[in-house]
């Protein structure tokens, strides 16, 4: 059986693992990233896929990268939260570890994983919608991991959903996902319990007593309790979503979205909301079929199993 190496490359962890042709890991391995310089980040990768690769036959390597990376799968241009800027990381793996490497953006190799072997398996087109911190994308097209021209595309958090609206990290004003993330989610809870204490008593004693304390899991515990400005935010943000999705159809029409990340762990205080301001704002409702919106299946592991795959399709 061909075996591949799938490594997911985040801001503070290197997950890497041996995936078969049907999406099993059937090895595993788990290190903090050195994310303040590329050359240890390089080694520790190095490292990873040669302890892996040990009494092992490994066809080739996926990286999925957080980050931007261009359109010959080989270099890293910029990444937000590590320190690569021109990053020619497939050269330097592939020189540490003897084999083919191939490098994609992690959100691009999520879609991919949860295409291929999770909730989309079947869906020849499918937009993925990964919700935490941000929001990151990847899309389906015909069967394909659609990258566009220069391998930037499916970046859905920085569509400028509101003009002269919030400031987003990206230097825009107004994008997607300072609206419809687990920041949003955050910043409107804050906003709620200054305004209007009285209707956030539970939240605000969860989160030690002001708003400026209030963290994303204590949004969510006071929400099961049933707070009133928890609910709230969760609601705000919940409706962002949907309508974002709405925005997608217009654009991709796609058979399904996968919705990931870590807010979707809290998925069932919103999930209801957003398929319904989805369903009742979307352009000729009524007269298309309504893409379902599903949960993603593989958790924290999508992003290594899809990286694996498509170095298996390289
Ligand atoms: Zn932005």
């Amino acid at each position: 059986m061909a075996l591949t190496i799938g490594v997911d490359i985040g801001g503070t962890k290197v997950a890497a693992g041996v995936v078969d042709e049907d999406g099993r890991i059937v090895a595993h391995l788990l290190r903090p990233t050195p994310a303040e310089n590329p050359e240890r980040v390089a080694h520790t990768i190095g490292d990873v896929i040669l302890e892996l690769a040990r009494d092992r036959e490994i066809e080739a390597v996926g990286l999925g990268a957080a980050g931007f990376v261009d359109e010959t799968r080989s270099i890293v241009r910029f990444a937000p939260n590590l320190a690569w800027r021109e990053e020619p990381l497939q050269k330097k793996v592939s020189d540490l570890v003897g084999l083919p490497v191939v490098v994609e953006n992690d959100a691009n190799a999520m879609a991919w994983g949860e295409a291929r072997f999770g909730a989309g398996r079947g869906e020849s087109h499918l937009v993925c919608v990964t919700v935490g911190t941000g929001i990151g994308g990847g899309i389906v097209f015909d069967g394909s991991l659609y990258r566009g021209r220069w391998g930037m595309g499916a970046e859905f958090g920085h569509m400028q959903a509101v003009p002269q609206g919030r400031l987003c990290g990206c230097g825009n004003l107004g994008c997607w996902e300072q609206y419809a993330s687990g920041s949003a989610l955050v910043n409107e809870a804050r906003k709620i319990a200054e305004a209007e204490p009285d209707r956030a008593v539970t939240l605000l004693k969860i989160a030690g007593g002001t708003p400026e304390q209030i963290e994303g899991h204590e949004v969510t515990e006071a929400a099961r309790q049933g707070d009133p400005a928890a609910l709230a935010a969760f609601s705000s943000m919940a409706r962002w979503i949907g309508q974002g999705l709405a925005d997608l159809v217009a654009v991709l029409d796609p058979g399904c979205f996968v919705l990931g990340g870590g807010v979707s762990r809290a998925a069932d205080l919103w999930i209801d909301e957003t398929r319904e301001f989805f369903a009742t704002h979307l352009s000729g409702r009524g007269h298309r079929p309504l893409a379902d919106i599903r949960l993603a299946e593989l958790g924290a592991s999508a992003g290594l199993v899809g990286a694996a795959d498509l170095a298996r399709r390289r």
